[in-house]
C-alpha cells in the first residue's frame, strides 16, 4: 500500500515495472486509460501531471478546450494483474491544465467535495460505503429479431435461464428457476470463476469478505468487499468490475452489470451499505427505530424525500427499470425497514454492535457510477438532516403483497429513466449544496441521459411484433 509519489517511485525501481497504467472515470463510470513507459514517470508527474485529450470522452470537454491534466493519486497505486509486463496502475483525479482546480466534471473530484462539505457541515467527518455489486457470467449473447424469435438468446453453461419454460427432468445439474442461491456445485458452476476473482480482488488491495452465486440462474454471482469511505470505495467498485470483467474473460466468459439482462428473472442490483461518522463515532447508531439514530432516520427521510432524483444517478440506465418491479428482491417502493427485503432502505439487523450500524439502500444498481451515486445519497442524507426531515413511520410488511389502498402514501421508485431525469430537473438543489455538483455537470447529465430515452424510444421494440403484429 503506496502512500506517498516516493513510495510509488520505489516500487517501480524495486519491481522493475515497466509501464504505468493511469486510469480514469468518465462520468458514467467507465474506467479509461493511457499507458507510459516507466522512463517518462518521475516525481514531477505528481506534481504537474499527465496532459490528456479530454474531447473524446463522452460528457467532457469540447475539442476546443480539450487540453487536460491526469493527477495519480499514490494511494491508489496496484500491480495491474492483467499486463503481462509489470505494470502499476494508478487512478487519477481530472484537473484543468491552465487554472489548476478541479475539472467540474470528473466524478471522483465530485466525490471529494461531497467530503469537504460534509466536513464543513458539522455532521460528520467521514461517510463509509458499502457496496453489494451483483453480475451476471454469461458465455456469449445473440441478438436476434423478428416475430419468431426470442430477443436474444444467452448462452450460459447454466442453461435453465429461460424462464417459465417447460423443461425435462432436470438431469443436467442445471440451476433451478429462482434457486441459484445458493447449492453447492455441480449446481454452482461459476464457484471456480469467483473463486479466482477473489484471488485476483485480494492481489489488487480489496479485502473480500465473501462470494456467492446469486437467486438469478444464468450463472448470476456477488462478491463483497470491505466498506471503507466515499472516494476509496468509488475507486473500489471499478477495480472491482475491472477485475470481475478481465477475470470472467480469461476464462473464455463475459461478465456484465446490466440492471436486468433477463425478463423474468433476478436482475442485477448494487445495494449500498451507508453510515456517517464523527470523531470516531457511528452517527447514525442510536436508540431510535431499529437501533438507528435520530440522524440516522433524517437521512433516511433526505434519501426518501429526493429518491426519484437520486435515482437519475444510481439507477442511470433505460434498462435499469426494467428491475425494479415485483417479484425479484429489488425494492418498488420509497420506504424503510429493518425486516424487509422489498423496501428500498432495509436496516441490517445481523449485528447488534452499534459500529455496524447503518442503512442499506436497495435501488440502486451496477450500472451506476460509484462516485455519483455515493454521492446523490450522502447529499440527500445530510439535506435530510439539515432539515430534520422524517420519514415517517417503518413498512414493517412484504410490500409486494399490500393493496393500493395500503401503499397509498408511499412513494414509488421512479417507473423510467424518463421519470427519474425529469424527477432530477426538478429536484437538483440538494446536489449543488456547497458546490458539490454544480448546473453545468447536471445539464451536462440530463442532456446525456435524455439521448438514450430518445435513442431507445426510436427503435421498435421486438415484444411489440408479438403484441401487435397481428392487429
Ligand atoms: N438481485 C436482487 C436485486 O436486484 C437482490 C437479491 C439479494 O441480494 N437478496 O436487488
Ligand atoms: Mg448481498
Ligand atoms: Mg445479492
Ligand atoms: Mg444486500
Amino acid at each position: 500500500q503506496c502512500q506517498t509519489p516516493d513510495d510509488v517511485l520505489r516500487v517501480i525501481s524495486e519491481k522493475g515495472i515497466v509501464f504505468i497504467d493511469l486510469k480514469f472515470s468518465d462520468p458514467f463510470g467507465q474506467w479509461q486509460h493511457l499507458t507510459i513507459p516507466a522512463h517518462e514517470f518521475s516525481a514531477e508527474s505528481f506534481e504537474n501531471g499527465i496532459p490528456f485529450d479530454g474531447s473524446s470522452i463522452r460528457g467532457w470537454k469540447g475539442i476546443q478546450e480539450s487540453d487536460m491534466l491526469l493527477i495519480p493519486d499514490p494511494k491508489s497505486a496496484f500491480i495491474d494483474p492483467f499486463i503481462e509486463e509489470p505494470t502499476i496502475s494508478l487512478v487519477c483525479d481530472v484537473e484543468d491544465p491552465i487554472t489548476r482546480e478541479a475539472y467540474n466534471r470528473d466524478p471522483r473530484q465530485i466525490a471529494k467535495k461531497a467530503i469537504e462539505f460534509l466536513k464543513s457541515t458539522g455532521i460528520g467527518d467521514i461517510a463509509f460505503f458499502g457496496p453489494e455489486a451483483e453480475f451476471f457470467i454469461f458465455d456469449d449473447i445473440k441478438f436476434s429479431n423478428g416475430p419468431n424469435h426470442s430477443y436474444y438468446e444467452i448462452d450460459s453453461v447454466e442453461g435453465w435461464w429461460n424462464t417459465g419454460r417447460e423443461e425435462m427432468p432436470n438431469l443436467g445439474y442445471k440451476t433451478p428457476y429462482k434457486r441459484g442461491y445458493f447449492p453447492v456445485p455441480p449446481l454452482d458452476k461459476m464457484s471456480a470463476i469467483r473463486r479466482d476473482m477473489v484471488k485476483t480482488l485480494e492481489e489488487v488491495g480489496i479485502t473480500v469478505e465473501r462470494e456467492h452465486h446469486e437467486v438469478g440462474t444464468a450463472g448470476q454471482g456477488e462478491i463483497n468487499f470491505r466498506f471503507a469511505d466515499l472516494v476509496t470505495t468509488g475507486d473500489n467498485v471499478l477495480k472491482y468490475k475491472y477485475v470481475l470483467r478481465n477475470v470472467g474473460f480469461k476464462h473464455g466468459k463475459y461478465v456484465t452489470f446490466l440492471p436486468k439482462p433477463i425478463a423474468g428473472d433476478n436482475g442485477t442490483g448494487m445495494h449500498i451499505h451507508f453510515s456517517i461518522w464523527k470523531g470516531g463515532e457511528n452517527m447514525f447508531a442510536g436508540d431510535q427505530y431499529a437501533g438507528l439514530s435520530e440522524i440516522a432516520l433524517y437521512a433516511i427521510g433526505g434519501i426518501i424525500k429526493h429518491g426519484k432524483a437520486i435515482a437519475a444517478f444510481t439507477n442511470p440506465t433505460t434498462n435499469s427499470y426494467h428491475r425494479l418491479v415485483p417479484g425479484f428482491e429489488a425494492p418498488v417502493r420509497l420506504a424503510y425497514s429493518a425486516r424487509n427485503r422489498s423496501a428500498a432502505i432495509r436496516i441490517p439487523m445481523g449485528s447488534a454492535s452499534p459500529k455496524a450500524k447503518r442503512i442499506e439502500v436497495r435501488f440502486p444498481d451496477a450500472s451506476s457510477n460509484p462516485y455519483l451515486a455515493f454521492v446523490a445519497l450522502l447529499m440527500a442524507a445530510i439535506d435530510g438532516i439539515e432539515n430534520k426531515i422524517h420519514p415517517g413511520e417503518p413498512l414493517d410488511k412484504d410490500i409486494y403483497s399490500l393493496s393500493p389502498e395500503e401503499l397509498a402514501n408511499v412513494p414509488e421508485t421512479p417507473a423510467s429513466l424518463q421519470e427519474a431525469i425529469d424527477a432530477l430537473k426538478a429536484d437538483m438543489d440538494f446536489l449543488l449544496k456547497g458546490g458539490v455538483m454544480d448546473e453545468d455537470f447536471i445539464q451536462m447529465w440530463i442532456e446525456t441521459k435524455q439521448e438514450e430515452v430518445d435513442a431507445i424510444r426510436l427503435v421498435p421494440h421486438p415484444k411489440e411484433f408479438e403484441l401487435y403484429y397481428d392487429i
